[in-house]
């Protein structure tokens, strides 16, 4: 099955102009569109802060005191080289050199996932087609809960805002252990279809597998024993599933964030217009933040500009909010983490909460959907 064809209005002046500042602001003062000097030294950190947090737990003699904070430490290196190099290198902005993007990008296969298929499912599916429901597979997570306004409501759901922080968790695991795989069996992501591998890639796909889960799992079982070993896997992967699972969310499933049901046919503003309805820019001032998510909380500017690095991200803010409001429109931002993580919580809680009756036009089902966009 072909992907569908979503349609949006013709883009209008409002990208245009953006698009010819970012450029402009971009071309001044010596600076590239692709990673920093700062991110090229963050890159070395996070890599050999991983290798180093690996061989030291292999080393030493791990107890069960020891256990939890190198497990979370794993985790969040993890998390680290997710959110700063895997996502800018599969998006082709780290670097200009597209072998560098290429092997930086395979680190997601070092990690437990796949760059092949993250490509088609985060390059092709979520940000082609951002909260369209029905189609963005990011929004999709079957019948555990309901993310979205038309997705089918189950009694169990009305607690999804208790259950779901502790099966971000699984995540990770959830991924490595069967959705790559069911995914490459399907052979489509969403509607999207992954298309033939080749040899080279079913060769990184299998040998990704085969790295990972040995330093992952088999040689910590090997080395400390099933339990000791199991458990630091597990510690590891709930600590990056979290931390993965909820920034990602609270850029498009907190309360501000639009959906656009895919029974409305087409989009009725333009791509850039309807990326920055649907995404959420959180915490923008907070540095540690943008350090360790790699700008993810600058999502609306990530979604309108995937192709520049993050290390960029804060400069872009202003300039997007300048034109955005010339053009009056609406650049969502939550100010703080902690409103941001509560507002994913009352978004839970409302999805999961019973829903009114499916109305019979195509305004009501838009309405239906975005109930703080009148
Ligand atoms: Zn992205």
């Amino acid at each position: 099955m072909a992907a569908p064809p979503i349609r949006f209005a013709p883009r209008d002046a409002f990208f245009t102009e953006l698009k010819a500042e970012v450029e402009a602001h971009l071309a001044t003062g010596g600076r590239d569109r692709h990673a920093t000097m700062a991110l090229h030294l963050k890159t070395a950190f996070l890599l050999v802060g991983l290798a180093t947090v690996v061989t030291t737990a292999l080393l030493m003699s791990m107890s069960w005191l020891t256990v939890v904070p190198m497990g979370v430490a794993l985790g969040l290196f993890i998390g680290g080289i997710g959110f700063n190099i895997m996502h800018d290198a599969n998006h082709g902005s780290y670097s200009r050199k597209p072998w560098v993007n290429r092997i930086l990008g395979m680190s997601l296969d070092l990690l437990g996932g796949s760059s092949r298929l993250w490509r088609v499912k985060h390059n092709q599916v979520h940000h082609a087609w951002t909260n369209i429901e029905g189609v963005d597979d990011d929004i999709d997570v079957g019948f555990l809960g309901r993310m979205s306004p038309e997705q089918r409501w189950m009694k169990a759901h009305r607690f999804q805002h208790l259950y779901f922080w502790p099966l971000y968790g699984f995540l990770g695991v959830k991924w490595h252990w069967f959705d790559d795989f069911f995914q490459m069996a399907r052979g489509k992501i969403g509607p999207r279809e992954i298309g033939p591998l080749g040899r080279g890639g079913w060769a990184l796909f299998i040998l990704g597998k085969v790295v990972f889960f040995t330093w992952a799992l088999v040689l910590p079982i090997a080395v400390m024993g099933p339990a000791l070993g199991i458990t630091f896997y597990l510690i590891a992967q709930i600590t990056m599933g979290v931390v993965l699972a909820v920034v990602f969310q609270l850029a498009h499933c907190v309360e501000p964030a639009a959906f656009h049901p895919l029974s409305a046919g087409p989009v009725p503003v333009d791509f850039a217009r309807h990326q920055l309805s649907s995404t959420v820019d959180f915490a923008a001032g907070n540095r540690l933040v943008t350090w360790y998510v790699g700008g993810l909380n600058y999502q609306a500017v990530h979604h309108l500009f995937p192709t520049i690095s993050h290390a960029w991200y804060p400069e872009l803010s202003p300039i997007l909010a300048r034109v955005a409001e010339k053009h009056g429109v609406t650049y969502l931002r939550i100010p703080t983490l902690r409103a941001a993580v509560a507002s994913h919580y009352r978004f839970l809680k409302r999805m999961g909460a019973r829903p009114t009756p499916e109305p019979a036009t195509v305004d009501g089902l838009i309405a239906q959907a975005n109930p703080l966009h009148p």
